[in-house]
């Protein structure tokens, strides 16, 4: 199962890897820095702030000896993931950290199902064991497997 982190970055609990949310790709171990497994750039501030005054000893355009901006992009599907505003040689920060057993502790409880998941299952439950019933299959053996398949379907989702 995938949980949404922020909007383009997901965690594959069971694989226990940073995802791209918008691609699927996988960035790094979820123990890892998820920036370690991203594709960096360091965007000149001519690009994205651009002088607003020229010739005066203020331009309001930061002053790149003071900060730089990262950007950080997925190697999958080159969306970016995140940015950050550091003063130069600073290290990359280290800004989400996930506990994964205790993730994986709730998840086994049933949070992070949303009532859709459950319905769509269920309602596939329902609608196979009539299509079957109504072909002539008797009703023992179709709820017998189709328990079965809505059991597997619960338990990929981590319930
Ligand atoms: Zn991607």
């Amino acid at each position: 199962m995938k949980v949404r982190i922020t909007e383009y970055l997901e965690i594959d609990v069971k694989r226990e890897k940073w995802v791209c949310e918008r691609c699927g790709h996988l960035l790094i171990d979820a123990s890892e820095n998820y920036k370690k497994g991203c594709l960096v750039a360091e965007k000149p501030f001519e690009e994205v702030h651009p002088a607003m005054v020229e010739g005066q000893a203020y331009s309001f355009s930061p002053d790149p000896e003071y900060v730089r901006l990262l950007e950080f992009y997925c190697p999958g599907c080159g969306i970016m993931i995140e940015n950050e505003y550091l003063p130069p040689g600073h290290p990359i920060t280290h800004d989400i950290q996930l506990d994964i057993d205790a993730l994986k502790k709730r998840l086994g409880k049933g949070e992070g199902i949303s009532e859709k998941m459950l319905e769509a299952i269920l309602t596939k439950t329902v609608r196979e064991t009539a299509e079957r019933v109504t072909k002539g299959e008797t009703t023992a053996t179709v709820t017998e497997e189709v328990i079965k398949k809505t059991i597997d379907a619960l338990k990929e989702l981590g319930v």
